[in-house]
């Protein structure tokens, strides 16, 4: 057993000050000292001797459990609301549905109850030579190798990989939050700063322990959405090996401006497929202008996908992203699945 101390913050400044001794850390997941919210991941984690923090900050007091209107005209969530809380407030219902369709597609009810919006964006992978300390893994022991490389990779990336590390973000909200062009809010001895989404999470390149940019001592306090929120065209799709209480295979956070029949935006976030959130820019903007068709969204799907690879067990992942890109397109775009 590995023994740790825990104390609890009763404000954003006293969190900060407690993990402010982790600033030789390379990034929040390697800290020392960890904040702890809804615990559904670090304390697995723990128990798995995957995660040895030498202290435990509890977060759970502090009041980040409100969502509010932003003057922009979007909602801030609290880093502390729950995903449940969250997806059954009735402004991100009616305002963000994929953000809500998201997180329900996630983990189960007593999870959701549990898992926080902050926590949720730092869960770790699910790659299972990660889990396992016998393997080896350069993401839990910088330098120890792959597992996954020549191992069993089914559940593992298809894009954005290194020959460091195949493994995928398992997040189903940051999929949604990546589409929507959210900013994370956090907080560090320095003060307050916003990290946009798409920055936040990492590929793992050569540097695979590193997952998100937030530093080792900041928090998050909160997650910013836009006033778009694509309410009337978008879905959130998730293939997976069972219909409820899995880890997506692919996911498609999908959202789309229509004038008519034809794309005035598109937006495409993929999970499953890669160390953070996939978006392909270039692929969306080849989309503006173009009639919304299943021609479109095929030409769509084949462009973000073209530099996709597969590995022994993973390649079936690169086919079945092909279809869910599609049919999440055509369910935005009210056609029938084809
Ligand atoms: C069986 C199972 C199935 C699951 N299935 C899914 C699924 O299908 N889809 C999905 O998306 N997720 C799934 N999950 C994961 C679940 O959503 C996460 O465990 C949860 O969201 C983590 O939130 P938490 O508040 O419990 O985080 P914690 O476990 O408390 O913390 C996780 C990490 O975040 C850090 N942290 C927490 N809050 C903050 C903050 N405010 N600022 C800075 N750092 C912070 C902690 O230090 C820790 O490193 C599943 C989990 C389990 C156990």
């Amino acid at each position: 057993m590995r023994s740790f101390s825990y104390g609890r913050a009763d404000s954003v400044q006293s969190a900060v000050k407690d993990i402010a001794g982790n600033q030789a850390a390379p990034d929040a997941a390697n800290a020392t000292v960890k904040l702890v919210a809804g615990g559904t991941n670090l304390l697995d984690l723990m128990k798995a001797d995957v995660m040895r923090p030498v202290r435990l900050v509890d977060i759970t007091r502090l009041p980040l459990k409100t969502i509010e209107e932003t003057a922009e005209g979007g909602l801030r969530l609290g880093a502390l609301m729950t995903n449940a809380d969250t997806a059954y407030d009735e402004r991100v219902q009616a305002r963000y549905p994929m953000l809500s369709k998201a997180i329900l597609a996630g983990a189960s009810a007593q999870l959701r109850n549990m898992a926080t919006n902050g926590g949720n964006l730092l869960q770790r992978t699910r790659c299972y030579y990660f889990y396992d300390t016998a393997t080896p893994c350069n993401k839990r022991e910088p330098g120890s190798g792959c597992g996954a490389l020549h191992g069993v990779n089914r559940i593992h990336a298809i894009l954005g990989v290194s020959e460091h590390c195949i493994a995928v973000h398992p997040s189903d909200m940051a999929v949604a939050l990546a589409a929507l062009d959210a900013t994370v809010r956090v907080t560090g001895p320095g003060g307050e700063r916003a990290i946009p989404i798409g920055e936040f999470h990492r590929l793992p390149g050569d540097t695979p322990h590193i997952d998100t940019t937030l530093r080792a001592d900041e928090i998050i306090t909160g997650i910013e959405l836009p006033a778009q929120g694509f309410a009337a065209h978008s879905t959130y799709l998730k293939a997976r090996d069972r219909a409820s209480y899995a880890f997506a295979l692919i996911s498609a956070a999908v959202a789309l401006e229509l004038d008519g029949g034809t794309i005035r935006e598109a937006r495409l976030a993929l999970g499953g497929v890669a160390h953070k959130p996939w978006r392909d820019r270039a692929a969306e903007a080849a989309l503006a202008g173009q009639p919304a068709t299943r021609d479109s969204f095929r030409a769509m799907a084949d462009a973000v996908l073209r530099d996709a690879k597969g590995y022994e067990h993973n390649s079936f992942k690169i086919d079945l992203a092909r279809s869910v890109i599609l049919r999440a397109f055509e369910e935005a775009a009210g056609l029938e699945p084809s």
